[in-house]
């Protein structure tokens, strides 16, 4: 039998696709289980080499889902194939549509959570926004944000800090949060569902260059997505010789 995740440098990767992804969250959160997601992509997988609280935090974690066409790609050459990608930015509405409870938004520049939550309203009429905040990742303020949530009574918990600091936000404090069953680290989701970074068209997903076109109109991710010829020559490295 396979293992239960598929191992990409370290990382591993739950067999999930969009659909199964949103379907394991919300089984759990429906059965009052606890559910800590990362959406993993290979600038992710780089941080966890230099990193070993992030490697670990993400072995620990209940659900890791491959962000996009580089995780993916990678498991088809290491011959243990992923079903497909997880995009945040698709998981967080199909997630919300079923999911039962307030919703707190966490992170992103000051006013884009409450816009981010309005367009979500507005796709989701049902959606309970509890709060917004746009917060700080730093430690100290931890316990300030950790107040907001537990007054808002969340439920579901969606943290955009960027990688890797809502991941780290997270894995601090939903120990803390009680209420919180679904928790996900986001990243630019806020600014898309905002309307503040553009959102591919359904052709350049479908084909799997989201990053290229994120990368066009987000100029400043070059310097994190130099990584990636390094992630696909390790890669190649794990195919030919294993771990
Ligand atoms: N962000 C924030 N506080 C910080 C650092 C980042 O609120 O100290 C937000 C930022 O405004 C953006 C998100 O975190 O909305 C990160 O987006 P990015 O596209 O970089 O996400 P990633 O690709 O890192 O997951």
């Amino acid at each position: 039998m396979a293992p239960r995740r598929v191992d990409i440098l370290g990382v591993g990767f739950d067999r999930v696709d969009l659909a199964a992804a949103a379907e394991r969250i919300i089984e759990r959160h429906a059965a009052g289980q606890r559910t800590f997601v990362i959406t993993a992509n290979p600038e992710f997988v780089m941080l966890t080499r230099r990193d070993a609280e992030l490697a670990d935090l993400a072995r620990a974690s209940e659900l890791v889902v491959a962000d996009g066409t580089g995780v993916l790609v990678a498991s088809r050459v290491l011959r243990d194939p992923l079903p497909g990608r997880v995009p945040g930015r698709l998981l967080v509405p199909a997630v919300l549509q079923l999911v039962s409870g307030p919703v707190f938004l966490l992170g992103a520049a000051p006013g884009v959570a409450e816009r981010a939550g309005e367009s979500l309203v507005r796709r989701i009429p049902s959606l309970l926004i509890a709060g917004t905040y746009a917060g700080s990742p730093a430690q100290e303020n931890d316990a300030s944000i950790r107040e907001r949530i537990q007054a808002a009574e969340a439920r579901v918990l969606l943290v955009a800090y960027g990688m890797p600091a809502q991941e780290r936000w997270i894995a601090r404090n939903l120990p803390l949060l009680p209420s919180v069953r679904t928790a996900i680290g986001v990243g630019g989701v806020f600014d898309q569902l905002a309307g503040r970074v553009r959102v591919p068209p359904r052709i350049v997903h479908a084909i799997g260059f989201e990053w290229l076109w994120r990368l066009a109109f987000e100029p400043h991710r070059w310097r994190r997505q130099r990584v990636l010829p390094v992630f696909a020559a390790l890669v190649a490295r794990q195919r030919i010789f294993g771990r």
